[in-house]
């Protein structure tokens, strides 16, 4: 006699459900595959918003695919990011909280600090938002509310608040609010100082308020409340003249002469002596420095990262069937300008601008062709153009 098929989970007998799958003396009806399909999509959710943090040597390899030199500030990056996330995870299930460790990076502008923190933040799968330290203002003053720093990141985080908790925010110039009269540079009329205390509060941690709209606090707006406790905030500045402030100092403290060519550690105190306020560096106990371009980086940069700027232009001139080439002494020219520019590797992107301008301006002179940039052709285009070295 042949068995009577029911479901093995609902009970119902086969005239009830349209479907079945059997297994070994087991079946299921359509609906319980149904049912099943939901528990598991839910639990999914929440493994969705789960980390999966790649272990450091990973941050640190996959920084390498775009981030030239710098080697000092990737591993050290790579092994806080990780910290901060696993951190993150850990610290709901244990009485011990780990304290946030946010981040200060130093150098020179162009050397690669906002890269570096942008490309962190892809490779963690993070919202991130930047943030300009010379537009904030302490509250009462024309200018920008610090809160509106995090309404950056809500709107990155397309307003989920939960994923917008876990994000990074760089934030720089920040050596721009250090306190007038530390820096005789800093020029501003409202006061370092409270911009720095204004950020405080961010930096360490706080159920903050957001208006969802930016502008100014307004008594009728309704707030979105964002805790900043997880938030990684990354500041970077160039620290104009702080290595000669360091140096002097020694020279005083030690009644010695200091070389200009002694490499000097930037350190903490001396960032303090800058005119950033002690409880504003207390919250930045990571503190890395990044070194100057020299002419071979920038060559590097030019050729190597993933989206290197001579990967995008012979990108642009594949779709015309072209070949773009440049003559390796070509490169180096360039190279050897943009390194004189002062800009770092910004002035790549202006050199090639102007460089490729004429070339791209009729295409038809180039489309089903291979083209050369010679070492005259750079060699003419940069004599012409000086104001690219002096920019
Ligand atoms: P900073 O924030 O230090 O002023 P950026 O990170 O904005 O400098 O650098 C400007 C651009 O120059 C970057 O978008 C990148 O194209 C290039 N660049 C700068 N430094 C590096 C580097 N170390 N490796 C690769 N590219 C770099």
């Amino acid at each position: 006699m042949n068995k009577k098929i029911m479901c093995s989970f609902c009970g119902r007998s086969i005239e009830e459900f349209k479907k079945v799958v059997s297994g070994k003396e087991v079946y299921i009806c359509n609906d319980c595959i149904e049912l099943c399909h939901e528990i598991i999509y839910e639990n999914n959710s929440d493994v969705e918003t789960d980390f999966v943090i790649p272990k450091p040597i990973e941050i640190f390899n996959r920084l390498n695919e775009h981030v030239i030199g710098q080697e000092n500030v990737k591993k050290t990056l790579a092994v806080a990011s990780y910290n901060h996330y696993k951190r993150i995870l850990n610290n709901s299930k244990d009485n011990l909280i780990i304290e946030k460790s946010n981040i200060l990076m130093v150098g020179n502008t162009g050397c690669g600090k906002t890269l570096i923190a942008k490309k962190l933040a892809e490779i963690l799968n993070v919202p991130f938002a930047i943030a300009d330290a010379t537009s904030i203002t302490e509250a009462g003053y024309v200018g920008e509310d610090v809160e509106n720093i995090l309404l950056r990141l809500l709107q990155k985080a397309d307003f989920d608040v939960a994923k917008a908790e876990k994000g990074i925010v760089y934030i720089d110039e920040i050596d721009k609010i250090a306190k007038k009269g530390s820096n005789p540079s800093i020029t501003r009329d409202v006061s370092g100082e409270g911009v720095q205390q204004a950020l405080l509060k961010i930096l360490e941690g706080s159920s903050v308020n957001v208006p969802p709209k930016g502008g100014r606090k307004h008594p009728n707006q309704e707030y979105i409340k964002v805790d900043t406790s997880n938030i990684l905030f990354i500041c970077g500045g160039a620290f104009f003249g702080i290595e000669e402030m360091i140096t002097n100092k020694m020279s005083v403290g030690f009644n010695k002469t200091v070389s200009k060519k002694e490499k000097v550690k930037i350190d903490h105190e001396a960032i303090i002596n800058y005119g950033m306020i002690p409880e504003f560096v207390g919250r930045l106990p990571i503190l890395t420095t990044l070194h100057e371009l020299s002419r071979e980086d920038i060559l590097k940069i030019i050729t190597e990262p993933k989206n290197s700027i001579l990967k995008q232009y012979q990108k642009i001139f594949e779709f015309d069937n072209s070949n773009l080439n440049f003559e390796d002494k070509a490169l180096e020219l360039i190279a050897d300008y943009a390194y004189k520019s002062k800009l770092g590797a910004r002035g790549i992107r202006m050199i090639f601008e102007e460089l490729m301008l004429d070339i791209m301006f009729d295409t038809a002179k180039f489309e089903n062709k291979s083209i050369i940039i010679t070492e005259q052709d750079t060699q003419k285009y940069l004599q012409k153009n000086t104001k690219v070295i002096s920019a």
